[in-house]
């Protein structure tokens, strides 16, 4: 019987890849892959049949239960299966249906972990998530409700555990940011809230828009389709404020960026 490992690729760019999760494609067998994993990562497994399984692609079934069996027959008949995920699998990325899964057939397994997008787009932004005297918590939230669940009463617990972070990654929330927006200020938060929506991160033609909670709807539009994720807190208030005096083309820099710039340079 052979093992199963489900490796996270990082967020986009092929060499945020971690080594080990390199190590192990170059010997993999049969690779099982998201949409949306870099061309360049899949190319490491030389030796393996590759099987794309990703919403987007549409070769074979992606029912969830279609994959969770499909790695458990792949690890009766080969040695080293990969089950490639974007980012990080434990985050997001229903890593624990197929665990659970391999756990019931007695499989084998191994997580390796991936840089989630959260960490990207933290770094694409250049602001720190944790920033000392400004954040001690960060949540990593989805508005989005998974497939086969119906939307209950604790359908927006998911707002009032950012409403209460001071800093907070939405995952899969570009969907809808009228709604998401509502929610949010619902559940507390004001209009003027710091907010960036960062696409791509790590990749090139990446784009980096901060707002306030009220302009997220109309910056939303600004996206061009990759995938994007939506941070909030005062951890960006510098930044958005920096980029408001860049707009206004202003060429001596506000009292308020100056004073950013200062706190940057500590
Ligand atoms: N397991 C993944 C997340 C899967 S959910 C991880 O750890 O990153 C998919 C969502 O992740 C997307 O809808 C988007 O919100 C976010 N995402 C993934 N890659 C991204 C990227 N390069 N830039 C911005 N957001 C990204």
């Amino acid at each position: 019987m052979g093992k199963v490992y489900l490796i996270g690729a990082g967020p986009g760019a092929p060499d945020l890849l971690t080594v080990r999760a390199a190590r192990i494609l170059e010997r993999a067998d049969i690779v099982f892959h998201d949409a949306l994993i870099h061309p360049e990562v899949i190319a490491l497994a030389t030796r393996a049949r590759i099987v794309p399984v990703g919403k987007r692609c549409s070769q074979i079934s992606t029912d969830q239960r279609f994959i969770n069996r499909a790695l458990c027959e792949a690890a009766m008949r080969f040695a080293t299966v990969v089950r490639l995920k974007g980012g990080d699998p434990m985050i997001f990325g229903r890593a624990q249906e197929e665990i659970d899964a391999l756990r019931a057939a007695a499989v084998d397994f191994e997580i390796v972990p991936g840089v989630t997008a959260a960490l990207a787009a933290s770094a694409d932004l250049g602001v720190s998530l944790t920033r000392r005297g400004v954040s001690r918590s960060v949540v990593f939230a989805t508005p989005r409700i998974g497939d086969d669940q119906s939307a209950g009463p604790e359908q927006h617990a998911w707002a009032h555990a950012v409403a209460a972070a001071e800093t907070a990654v939405l995952y899969m929330s570009r969907g809808d940011a009228t709604a998401l927006t509502a929610a949010l200020k619902a559940a507390g938060l004001s209009g003027t809230h710091p907010a960036a929506i960062v696409e791509s991160a790590s990749l090139p033609g990446g784009q980096q828009l901060p707002c306030t909670l009220d302009e997220l709807p109309e910056r939303v539009r600004e996206t061009t389709g990759g995938p994007a994720l939506v941070i909030l807190g005062a951890v960006l208030r510098e930044t958005v404020l920096n980029l408001t005096a860049m707009a206004n083309s202003n060429p001596t820099p506000n009292t308020e960026a100056r004073r950013s710039q200062r706190t940057a340079n500590e």
